[in-house]
């Protein structure tokens, strides 16, 4: 596996495969990999004659309150299992490389941005989608690959690339959890053992709902309430220790709705400690 740290070998590498004809798969990550990282590898792997892997922690999509600096990073054991997992090369550029001094352009996040996530870290969608486009302009892959884990994020994604006509094709790929429910995060690592077993409540919240909806529930108040329920911090329940948001909206565009005639998601963002976990799932009719 190639490692590369300057835009110009980055580059390079990615057109000497394209310009022979070859499909190449991008897989953008922040490291700290873990096994939901390393299944989008996989996927691009079938669907493409290479892949390539990005760890950069960005810093313009964290606030001044957020945990950049604490951001897990093991980029010796992420270099070993890229490797192993088949990665052709993997891109891991300073700051200075992505951002030199004088850098004042940015990316507008889309509408789809503005809600849920939006109000809670104003900022966020702005930088991801300014990181994305640089890194979709540094390493011109023909298809990109994202976890549905961050499902706000790759609408966001997939709106810029169609509205910027970006030409490369977004491959949503599923969420990887733990094998007791528990999505899995870089962040997860900072969970102590009680803080764990209390996040459990994201998946079960999101499984009482999956079932409602299985069994034909299809007004969104009564979900929204099977949603909460599990949450709670209450005296003799395990729930989290804040909610930022627990709702169930359309799935396009992230807006409110009263009852599921096709599809929608579920999306949770919660705080366990000092822990901040999202975890969602998509309802879709038959
Ligand atoms: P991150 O390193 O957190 O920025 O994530 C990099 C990519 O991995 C994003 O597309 C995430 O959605 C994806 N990802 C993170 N966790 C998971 C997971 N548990 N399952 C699937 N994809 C994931």
């Amino acid at each position: 596996m190639k490692i590369l740290h300057t835009i110009q070998d980055a580059r390079r590498f990615v057109w000497n495969l394209r310009s022979g004809g070859q499909s190449v798969g991008l897989v953008p990550t922040m490291g700290a990999l873990h096994a939901g990282h390393l299944s989008l590898v996989e996927q691009g792997r079938k669907s493409c004659d290479a892949v390539v892997t990005t760890i950069f922690v960005n810093p313009t999509q964290f606030a001044a309150n957020e945990d950049l600096d604490k951001y897990p990073r093991t980029i010796e054991r992420d270099i070993e299992l890229l490797s192993a997992a088949g990665c052709d090369a993997v891109f891991i550029p300073d700051v200075s490389e992505m951002y030199p001094d004088g850098s004042s352009t940015f990316v507008k996040a889309p509408d789809v941005g503005k809600p849920l996530e939006g109000e809670f870290r104003p900022t966020h969608f702005d930088g991801v989608a300014t990181v994305v486009l640089k890194l979709f302009q540094i390493l011109p892959t023909s298809h990109a690959f994202f976890g549905q884990k961050d499902y706000q994020q790759l609408r966001v994604i997939e709106t810029m690339v169609r509205d910027l006509n970006v030409p490369i094709e977004i491959m949503p790929c599923p969420i990887v959890r733990e094998s007791d429910g528990l999505a899995m995060s870089s962040r997860n690592r900072y969970l102590s053992d009680s803080e764990r077993q209390r996040a459990l409540c994201l998946s079960r919240a999101l499984a009482g709902v999956q079932t409602a909806f299985q069994n034909g529930q299809r007004d969104v108040a009564k979900l929204t309430e099977i949603l909460h329920a599990p949450l709670a911090d209450t005296p003799d329940s395990q729930g989290v220790d804040r909610v930022d948001y627990a709702v169930i909206v359309d799935c396009e565009n992230l807006q409110p709705i009263d009852t599921i005639s096709a599809s929608a998601v579920a999306l949770l963002a919660t705080h366990v400690g000092t822990t901040r976990l999202i975890d969602n799932c998509v309802l879709r009719c038959e």
